[in-house]
Parts: C-alpha cells; sequence; structure tokens
C-alpha cells in the first residue's frame, strides 16, 4: 500500500493548466518559466494561497520575473567550488551539508538551490553516494552533518535509515541536522513510524522552513508535536522576501506563533544573489528596521539571527540594528524602545 503522504505528493498540482483553470491566470505566462525552473505545489499547499498574488502564491507559483533576472548569479555561495566531493558541502571546518535529495513537496521560487533543486539528480541510491559518505568517515574535524537537498524528508524511511544508520556509526559525528520544508508543505510526512525512526539516532536536531503566519496551520501545528514529542529540538529558517513577509506585524506573528509550537526560530536570511531571485529581494536596511522592531516586543526566545549569506562561500554573518561606536569610544545603542543611550565600558 502507498503511504498517504505519496499518495498526496502525487497529487500535488504540476501542471500550468490546472493552476491556470483554478485562479484563472494565463497559463502561456507560466508556462516557459515552470519550464525552466520546475513547478510542485501540494494539495495542503495549495489551500492555503487566498488569492493571486498573495504571500503563499508568490512562494509557489511561477512568476516571469524569475526569467528576468540578468544580475543574479546561479551560484554565489560558491557551493560547487567547496564540495569535495559532488552533493557536499564543507566550508566550516566542523560541519558539512550533505544534499542527499534533490526533490521537494513544493518547489519555492525563491529557492537558493534553484539551479539544482527538482531537476539534474543527485537522486540514486545510497550506494551511488558513497563519497559524501567516505568524505565524512575520512574527514575527523566533521561534528555535525546537515541534511539537505532538496529535502531529506522525501526519501522514503528505509532510505534515510540507511543514511542516518550510516552517519551514526561515524564515531566523530556527534550531532546530525535534517533541513526540511515538509512539516510546513507536506505536513502528512511527518508519521509516528518517520518520528520513531529518527528517535532512534539522536541528537538530531530538525530545522524547518516557515516563510508566514499562515502557513502555521493545525496540520503543520501537529507535525511539529509529534517531533518535538520524539524528543528533536526544532529551529525554523525563515527567507526575508518582499510582498510575503518584509513587514514587522507578520513577522512578529511568524516568529510568536512558531515559538508557541515548540519551533525556535533561528535564521531570518537575507536573500542570496542567486539568478531568478531578484523580485523578492529587499533591502538590508528593511531588514535591519524589522529586527528592530522584533527586540523587546517579543520574547527574546522568538528572535532569529537575521544573517547575510556572503557570496563567494565566506559564510553567514549576524546583524544587528542599532549598534555603532562613536569617535568617542562609547558605544551609541539603541534600545527597544527607541532611545539611543551611551554606553562606555569602565
Ligand atoms: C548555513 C550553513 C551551515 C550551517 O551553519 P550554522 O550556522 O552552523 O547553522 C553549514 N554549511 C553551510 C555550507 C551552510 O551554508
Ligand atoms: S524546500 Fe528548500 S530546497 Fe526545496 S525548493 Fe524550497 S527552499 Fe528549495
Amino acid at each position: 500500500m502507498k503511504s498517504e503522504w505519496k499518495q498526496s505528493l502525487k497529487d500535488s498540482v504540476v501542471s500550468n493548466d490546472e493552476l491556470a483553470r483554478l485562479f484563472g491566470v494565463d497559463q502561456d505566462i507560466l508556462a516557459p518559466v515552470a519550464a525552466r525552473y520546475p513547478m510542485r505545489i501540494t494539495r495542503h499547499y495549495l489551500g492555503l494561497i487566498g488569492g493571486v498574488g498573495d504571500p503563499i502564491w508568490r512562494q509557489c507559483v511561477p512568476d516571469p520575473m524569475e526569467l528576468q533576472d540578468g544580475v543574479s548569479l546561479p551560484d554565489p555561495l560558491n557551493e560547487g567550488g567547496l564540495s569535495p566531493v559532488p552533493g557536499l558541502i564543507h566550508r566550516y571546518p566542523d560541519r558539512v551539508v550533505w544534499l542527499v535529495s534533490n526533490s521537494c513537496a513544493v518547489y519555492c521560487r525563491f529557492c537558493m538551490r534553484k539551479r539544482q533543486v527538482g531537476c539534474c539528480g543527485i537522486e540514486g541510491t545510497l550506494a551511488e553516494q558513497s563519497a559524501p559518505l567516505d568524505y565524512i568517515r575520512d574527514t575527523g574535524t566533521i561534528r555535525d552533518v546537515i541534511l539537505s537537498g532538496g529535502d531529506p524528508l522525501l526519501l522514503d524511511d528505509d532510505r534515510l535509515d540507511d543514511i542516518l544508520a550510516s552517519l551514526r556509526a561515524i564515531p566523530h559525528v556527534e550531532i546530525i541536522r535534517i533541513g526540511t520544508r515538509v512539516p510546513v508543505t507536506l505536513p502528512e510526512r511527518i508519521t509516528p513510524k518517520l518520528c520513531k525512526l529518527l528517535q532512534r539516532y539522536h541528537p538530531i536536531y530538525v530545522n524547518t522552513h516557515f516563510n508566514h503566519p499562515r502557513e502555521l496551520t493545525p496540520q503543520s501545528r501537529l507535525a511539529c508535536a509529534m517531533l518535538a514529542d520524539a524528543g528533536i529540538p526544532l529551529g525554523n529558517q525563515t527567507v526575508l522576501m518582499e510582498g510575503v513577509n518584509d513587514d514587522p506585524a507578520v513577522m512578529a506573528d511568524l516568529f510568536r506563533g512558531l515559538l508557541a509550537m515548540r519551533v525556535r526560530p533561528y535564521y531570518l536570511h537575507q536573500m542570496d544573489l542567486v539568478r531568478g531571485t531578484r523580485h523578492f529581494r529587499t533591502t538590508v536596511e528593511r531588514g535591519l528596521e524589522i529586527m528592530a522592531s522584533l527586540r523587546g516586543f517579543v520574547s527574546g526566545m522568538a528572535v532569529p539571527y537575521y544573517v547575510v549569506d556572503l557570496p563567494e562561500g565566506k559564510g553567514k554573518v549576524p546583524l544587528l540594528p542599532g549598534y555603532e561606536r562613536g569617535a568617542d569610544g562609547a558605544f551609541r545603542l539603541t534600545t527597544y524602545s527607541g532611545e539611543v543611550v551611551a554606553y562606555r565600558e569602565l
């Protein structure tokens, strides 16, 4: 019997005519975009769309602007150059990203791995992926392995089990992180069986990816609760996007809502300079304004790091609002209520 989540995935919207029929948009406009960057929208995620151009729509429906981005680069973070073996990114000394899947339940229009997700297979059996595993085994400085892709949780349970078992057999691998958007886009993927499987390989961390409070549905809430009940600490990465969540009230709702679901906001990402995503990009100033609007007004635990992932793979750098050092050596610090206070070290 096919599992429920696989059936859901099969029932996703992948054709432009269906979208066009549902929302009365011109499919001739969408088709060339989807031909370049694939489309898939689960029924669950589709159901969150309130109308053409709304924050959910913008995240999942192909937009002609994706093909009109002449300035951005396919791989600005130089992930290609930081791959000692295909399917593995080694940028920081003690941790690696292992791309174990190249499919996702929903193909996000803003994806930073747009160049390779949904196409050009890094799929295959684990046997074909022995190079990343060998590299991790042979590199004693690696303490932390981040499974990413694509979405690792689109792999079958058996396949995931193999991967986790192989990693756990390596003594220097201390923690395993899984980056996944299925709690948002395909919450039925989080089954009791999956939770039981993951639980056998602790310490496992899951980082998920909610971008808008409307994504905090009862189904997603349940998925996160199941993972949390399996003892998995949950974090969240949000991408700052124009017309989606570049608004202090929206962000406050999102981060508060996540914390109430036992999901700790971890990173707020400034959009990477990835080709096909320029229409989503906001200014860094805007990001700093949003960060300033949160501090003091929502629980500190609900406030993520706002990070810029520097081009050429130089890494993520957190940015903070309201911080300056004057010529007199004193720090000029802006409080949450907007007062500027000189702070001098004694
Ligand atoms: C973001 C990232 C990591 C993980 O960074 P943390 O700050 O530890 O969460 C590791 N490798 C690469 C290539 C990354 O982009
Ligand atoms: S789930 Fe993640 S990897 Fe997949 S398309 Fe969305 S942003 Fe990209």
